[in-house]
């Protein structure tokens, strides 16, 4: 199992998770693209830096469409290379609007396989008017919880994720930060409103929440904000609330790619 994040910010999310079987019995490798907030150009960039080859995609999973999140300029690759878009029946609207190929998208309302051994349930998220969707993947080298973009932890993320070997969550802003910044409030509301982005703090809460029954072996945050956000700010958070899950965690950067996990763990 590799995971990489290539991209984390409000200028463009974007991951890549890849599983190979041990054996071809088992299945075929499928690589799997979260979001596409980065260009066709520089997604194909990010990914060979780190070894993958955009050719290889075989499905896309999208959380959400916000432009950050869903370029709208994928309907080439997807076409060329024969990927499986796969979005929440609900933004089904919104996939078409980003341009994407609709026999090449399939809606899901509930848990689905992509084979291989790999089931991915996903779980709706407060996000703005439309929603986000968080996803559980559970695939023959481990599991992962995969969730941006929420205002809030509901109690029906945490039970999909208690026990998952790699978490990738948001954590989106420091509060102080927020508060003081010279942004309108009406965004401010927004951010912080319940329906917008986690904080560091409440990222920390959950993760601590997760970690009674089963720490996550590796912890990603991700979507730091330029504005409100500084990892030298989450540093000293965890290092002080909670020092023995800091060894676990990598802050994904902005814009460089960033390998979380390599290898056949
Ligand atoms: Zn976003």
């Amino acid at each position: 199992m590799r995971f990489a994040v290539l991209g984390s910010s409000s200028s463009g999310n974007a991951s890549v998770l890849r599983i190979e079987p041990r054996d071809a019995s088992l299945g075929a490798p499928r690589q799997i693209l979260i979001d596409t907030g980065l260009s066709p150009k520089a997604t194909r960039g990010r990914l060979s830096a780190l070894g993958f080859d955009i050719a290889d995609t075989t499905d896309i999973l999208y959380t959400h469409f916000d432009m950050d999140h869903a370029r709208a300029s994928w309907a080439t690759p997807v076409m060329c290379f024969g990927m499986t878009v796969r979005c929440a029946r609900k933004h089904l609207p919104l996939a078409k609007e980003r341009g994407l190929p609709s026999q090449f998208t399939h809606a899901f309302e509930g848990a689905f396989t992509l084979g291989s051994g790999i089931t991915v349930t996903p779980i709706d998220l407060p996000h703005d008017a439309a929603g986000a969707v968080a996803f559980h993947i559970q695939t023959p080298a481990g599991s992962i919880g995969f969730a941006t973009d929420l205002g809030r932890v509901e109690p029906t993320l945490r039970d999909a994720f208690e026990g998952v070997d790699l978490l990738a969550i948001e954590s989106n802003y420091d509060h102080a930060m927020q508060v003081a910044s010279s942004r309108p409030t009406f965004l401010k509301d927004r951010i912080m409103g319940g329906n917008g982005h986690l904080s560091n703090q409440q990222t920390l809460d959950f993760v601590r929440d997760l970690a009674r029954t089963k720490a996550p072996e590796r912890i990603v945050l991700l979507h730091l904000s330029r504005e409100c956000n500084d990892p030298h700010v989450i540093q000293s958070l965890w290092q002080t609330h909670a020092p023995e899950l800091w060894s676990r965690v990598t802050i994904a950067r902005a814009d460089e790619g960033v390998h979380v996990v390599h290898g056949n763990s």
